[in-house]
């Protein structure tokens, strides 16, 4: 084929390629994120509309941030002030049964509520009262080193069914990193 035809055809290939190249990755670490707005006392047993996804009441919102523990294939590094909700302690228990690498930090307040999780050997570091007087009072979760869940929320019945909280999810590659360096650098410590 002449060089004057082949040329541009193969110019216009590798454009089209890189094009695609481009958009693909951007696509696959596209940024995902998802908010949850816990309104105080209101709505916890009421739908506000039959979609899930665009309910406003709090079961809805609870199950929203269950499905995305449900979603953990490898990892769930739990960072928490306190965990005593049992559909949430449920869950995690579930992770770990079904091969997840669990691992939890808290506060030490919240030992007595938290054996369950302990007796299924799951690993737990406690921040000790006799070792300082500052609260673990971080409330951060992060999924497959990939996901962090993060905000006002602890995975309790009185955060998830009566206060204002809030909570954001999201896939943001250095809010991920930025998260995981601290858990590990917590899971030194304690
Ligand atoms: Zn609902």
């Amino acid at each position: 084929m002449d060089v004057s035809v082949l040329l541009p055809k193969i110019a216009l290939s590798l454009g089209i390629g890189i094009t695609f190249g481009v958009w693909l990755h951007k696509y696959l670490h596209r940024d995902q994120t998802e908010t949850l707005f816990f309104f105080g006392n209101t709505q916890y047993y009421h739908h506000t509309t039959n979609d899930q996804n665009d309910c406003d009441c709090r079961t809805c919102k609870s199950n929203t941030l269950i499905k995305w523990l449900n979603q953990a294939k490898h990892s769930l590094d739990i960072c928490l002030c306190f965990i005593t909700d049992e559909t949430l302690t449920t869950t995690i228990i579930d992770a770990h049964k079904r091969g997840i690498k669990v691992r939890i930090i808290l506060d030490e307040d919240c030992i007595r509520t938290t054996w369950k999780m302990g007796m299924a050997g799951i690993a737990k570091k406690v921040k000790k009262a006799k070792n300082s007087d500052s609260i673990m009072h971080h409330k951060f979760t992060i999924i497959d080193g990939k996901k962090v869940i993060l905000g006002s929320l602890n995975w309790t019945p009185k955060a998830l069914r009566k206060n204002w909280e809030n909570t954001l999810i999201t896939n943001n590659a250095e809010v991920v990193r930025a998260y995981s360096k601290e858990f590990e650098k917590l899971w030194k410590q304690f």
